[in-house]
């Protein structure tokens, strides 16, 4: 079989998956990343003797028993992996005291809300059902959909038709008027704060769906690890990963993308191109616009998750006393927190006393989000000294409240890091900054993405801007589908080997 070539821009979770399959399926790969490490938004850096982990919370998949669990463990990304689930997802608690617990097992779930709100019995009942029922779905992540045959599309209807109720049903209730149905002012208020509000409730409901079957568990270690680990089974397959090689353009002649201009002026070429970078980049700045039909236009319209601020700080301190959580516990301020134009009354802690690789002896990492707007920042950081002073102000009023919650904590206080919107742009290149690129909304929720441009032959696009509500997920399934399509058009049977 004559070797075909591919060439890949970018390592982050999809390029890596992409350059995995393709190689094991006899393909010539290349991944060329601007940046100096695997991983792109799925990644850890270290200050002071602690980590800081930029990514990951929850991996979807990560359950033996879960349809997705495989191509995890294909691509080699939680090999010699200890992974956990923890029993709480997410904690808020009011000023006047009142804590509101998101456990993972939803029966304890519904028991613990009841008792705060048992004039809510009926709608929590009826959430939890939704809960229970996604539980029992498996997302179909084998097979790519831009191969399903009538047969496969006929499979697939019967597969999901028990859950297009709840789909339907929950699928167009925001988050805002989803916390709306409680008559607990408690409830109403803690439930806006777990989720954005223009979110679909059905990610919410579906998290806890898998939170409930401990199929989104933690991967001690954290992002950076996954990632090596991933890079390391790309390599040993043969792949090669060229660093500090930024892409400029792509090359395309007679309507075929033929190869890659580097911005130290090299060019590479290869009989494929896939994009496993910034969609919006890709296709306005790599492709100058030149590839865009109504479709593609209107994907760039549709809401983004918003860019964070992100701080990280490093404490000569234990968090025994606190349960360990997926996600943060949310207190409120007696000071609201200016973070860009957004004023904000409460704070999420993630506190990692779960991943006690993350610190030194005796110590913790805990990290700190806000979402911001990505105009602000740009602006503020051609200015580098009110940059760096903003981010010092945001960084002394999140210990200032966190020493209320936890009293001596500012004298603990060994290391503190801030990340903006600028800084997710600068190291990965996202779309004003965005995490985890498109949100999940009522309105785009059953929208199947194309991962090929109009007008355009040997060229795809994988990662989180090719599937609404982004994720790990994202890149996984749309790497390993992209190579499957490639096997199609080449004849070749799609195959994979095992490390
Ligand atoms: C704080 C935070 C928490 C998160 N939590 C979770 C979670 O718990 N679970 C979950 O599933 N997801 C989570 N995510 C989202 C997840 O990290 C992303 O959705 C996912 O990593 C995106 O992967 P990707 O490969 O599609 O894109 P990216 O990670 O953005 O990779 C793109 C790569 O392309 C490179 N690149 C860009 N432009 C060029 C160019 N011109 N030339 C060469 N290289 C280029 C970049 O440097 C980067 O390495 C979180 C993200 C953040 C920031």
């Amino acid at each position: 079989m004559a070797e075909k070539s591919v060439i890949i821009i970018g390592a982050g979770v999809a390029g890596l998956t992409t350059g995995i399959y393709a190689q094991m399926n006899g393909y010539k790969t290349q991944i060329f990343e601007m940046g100096i490490k695997p991983g792109g938004l799925c990644t850890s850096w270290e200050r002071n003797g602690y980590i800081i982990d930029g990514c990951l919370h929850w991996l979807v998949g990560s359950s033996p028993k879960s349809g997705m669990h495989h191509l995890w463990q294909e691509v080699g990304a939680i090999k010699d992996k200890t992974i956990i689930d923890m029993d709480i997802f997410s904690r808020y608690e009011s000023a006047d005291g009142k804590t509101v617990t998101l456990y993972s097992d939803v029966d304890r779930l519904a028991t613990h809300l009841k008792e705060i709100a048992p004039e809510d019995s009926a709608f929590i009942d009826e959430f939890c059902a939704a809960v229970r029922h996604f539980a029992e779905m498996d997302i179909p992540a084998d097979k790519a959909p831009e191969l399903y045959s009538p047969l496969d599309n006929l499979k697939m209807m019967a597969k999901m038709s028990p859950f297009m109720g709840d789909f339907k049903k929950w699928g167009k209730m925001t988050m805002t008027e989803f916390a709306g149905r409680f008559q607990n002012p408690l409830l109403r208020e803690s439930w806006l704060l777990f989720c954005p509000p223009e979110f679909s409730s059905v990610c919410l409901l579906m998290t806890l769906g898998w939170l409930h079957t401990k199929n989104a568990g933690y991967v001690i270690g954290g992002s950076l690890e996954l990632a090596l680990n991933m890079e390391q089974r790309y390599c040993e397959l043969g792949g090669k990963v060229s660093y500090r090689s930024g892409v400029e353009n792509i090359l395309v002649e007679d309507g075929k993308a033929v190869g890659i201009l580097l911005t130290n002026g090299t060019e590479h070429k290869a009989d494929y191109i896939i994009s496993a970078a910034d969609g919006h980049a890709t296709i306005w700045e790599m492709l100058e616009g030149k590839f865009v039909d109504s479709t593609i236009d209107n994907y760039y319209k549709m809401p983004i998750f918003q860019p964070l601020v992100f701080v990280g700080l490093g404490v000569k301190r234990v968090f025994t006393d606190v349960p360990q959580m997926v996600s943060s516990l949310i207190i409120p301020l007696d000071k609201p927190i200016k973070v860009g134009n957004k004023e904000n009354k409460t704070l999420g802690v993630k506190i990692y006393n779960f991943d006690l690789s993350f610190a030194p002896e005796d110590r913790t990492t805990l990290e700190v989000m806000f979402e911001s707007d990505f105009s602000y920042w740009h602006e503020l950081s051609q200015d580098h000294a009110l940059y760096k002073a903003e981010k010092e102000k945001i960084a002394a009023a999140v210990v200032s409240a966190l020493n209320k919650r936890f009293p001596g904590l500012s004298k603990q206080l060994e290391m503190w890091d801030v990340a903006t919107p600028t800084t997710f742009y600068r190291y990965t290149g996202n779309w004003q900054g965005s995490f985890e690129g498109f949100l999940m909304t009522p309105e785009n929720m059953n929208l199947r993405m194309k991962k090929t441009l109009p007008g355009l032959d040997n060229f795809y696009m994988v990662g989180q801007w090719v599937m609404p509500g982004g994720g790990l997920p994202s890149g996984l399934m749309s790497g390993n589908h992209v190579v499957q399509v490639l096997c199609k058009r080449d004849k070749r049977k799609f195959k994979v080997t095992t490390a």
